[in-house]
């Protein structure tokens, strides 16, 4: 038996392409996009129906709440109410890997917001995603390109993989360089800003930005942790088929020591590298090479850790391992986004 032949199109950021993708974006059809955070599924923001193909396509639960991207900062007046706050973020880190939560207004129909009254809105700084918003004029919203619950895809390979039969155009702009979802902020009140999702843009950043605070929202520690989840909500998020085990630096040398061939594991940096606290010289040291050992980057560089940490998942969700253990990393900012994504990942449903 055959499957349909229907494959979704890759195309190379030419301006022709570009002007398709967009006029097919103004027709309420979705493009999948490159972003410098993760490759997003887009449709056109102010068009309910087209919203809706985006939750039909990745099999998203209509309570989850999409980001709108937009081109210039003069466009969140238009979608959103603005407050001093937000506007000193915006200043500071758009173009970028921010998304603010704000007051919605009524041009952003309700299946974008999930029926709240608040609407989350970034400005990218991919240069083709950005083309495409300015062509096509309106405003975007995506959320990332897989499945709901899967892996976010970081190349064009990994959205064709998960949503080639299900949707018919992506825009191929390589890896992304950063690899994780944007950093989420609540700005509803500007007086009191919560941090909902950590992300490249870590909370001391935002924190010397605004002058004061930002704890991170009680409904995000819960999701993160997994254990507390209330049923159905962000289970199995960001998670591959294989059951994900987390360990420290520390720990993971005992569990090593009785390792099974069959099951895989990820660590953060090489040994003969640094990252933050966690290769002292006095830690003891693990074998660098093996069939069923990987390193998430060489130069101990968190930044190359994000970038690489879905399309490793990845890799190794489909090697038949039959757990696979991931040291978490050390320290905080971005290593704060890495863990989050990796608990997450080992939450079961
Ligand atoms: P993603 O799946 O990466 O597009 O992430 C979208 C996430 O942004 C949602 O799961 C929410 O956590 C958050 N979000 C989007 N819109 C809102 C909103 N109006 N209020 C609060 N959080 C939001
Ligand atoms: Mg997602």
């Amino acid at each position: 038996m055959t499957l349909p032949a229907v494959r979704a199109r890759l195309y190379r950021g030419t301006p022709r392409n570009l002007a398709r993708l967009a006029a097919a974006l103004q027709r309420g059809e979705l493009v999948a996009v490159p972003t410098e955070t993760v490759y997003g599924l887009a449709a056109n923001a102010l068009d309910a129906r087209a919203c809706r193909r985006i939750f039909r396509a990745k099999g998203r639960p209509a309570s989850d709440p999409l980001i709108v991207h937009i081109h210039a900062p003069g466009d969140l007046a238009r979608i959103a109410e603005s407050n001093p706050a937000a506007l000193k973020l915006a200043r500071k880190f758009w173009p970028g890997p921010l998304t603010l939560v704000l007051p919605k207004k009524s041009v952003i129909p309700a299946i974008v917001s999930a029926r709240r009254p608040s609407v989350a809105v970034r400005l990218p700084s991919h240069p083709l995603f950005r083309r495409l918003l300015k062509i096509s004029g309106v405003p975007l919203a995506a959320p990332s390109a897989n499945a709901f619950g899967y892996v976010s895809p970081t190349t064009a390979a990994h959205v064709q993989a998960g949503l080639g039969r299900r949707i018919r155009h992506i825009l191929d702009g390589g890896p992304c360089a950063i690899g994780l979802e944007s950093t989420i902020v609540d700005l509803r009140d500007p007086r009191k800003p919560r941090l909902l999702r950590p992300g490249a843009i870590t909370r001391a950043q935002l924190e010397r930005v605004l002058g004061c605070r930002v704890p991170v929202a009680a409904a995000a520690r819960q999701s993160s942790r997994g254990a507390q989840l209330a049923p159905g909500l962000l289970k199995r998020h960001y998670s591959p088929r294989t059951p994900v085990v987390l360990h420290s630096r520390i720990k993971i040398q005992e569990v090593l020591a009785d390792r099974q061939q069959r099951e895989g594991w990820l660590f953060i940096a090489r040994p003969a590298t640094r990252v933050g606290r966690a290769d002292r010289p006095s830690l003891p040291s693990i074998p660098s090479k093996g069939r069923n050992i990987f390193w998430l980057d060489d130069r101990g560089d968190l930044r190359g850790a994000a970038r690489k940490l879905f399309s490793q998942l990845r890799a190794l969700d489909i090697r038949g391992f039959r757990k696979i253990h991931v040291e978490l990393a050390a320290g905080t900012g971005l290593a704060d986004a890495i863990n989050d994504r990796l608990r997450r990942a080992a939450a079961r449903g």
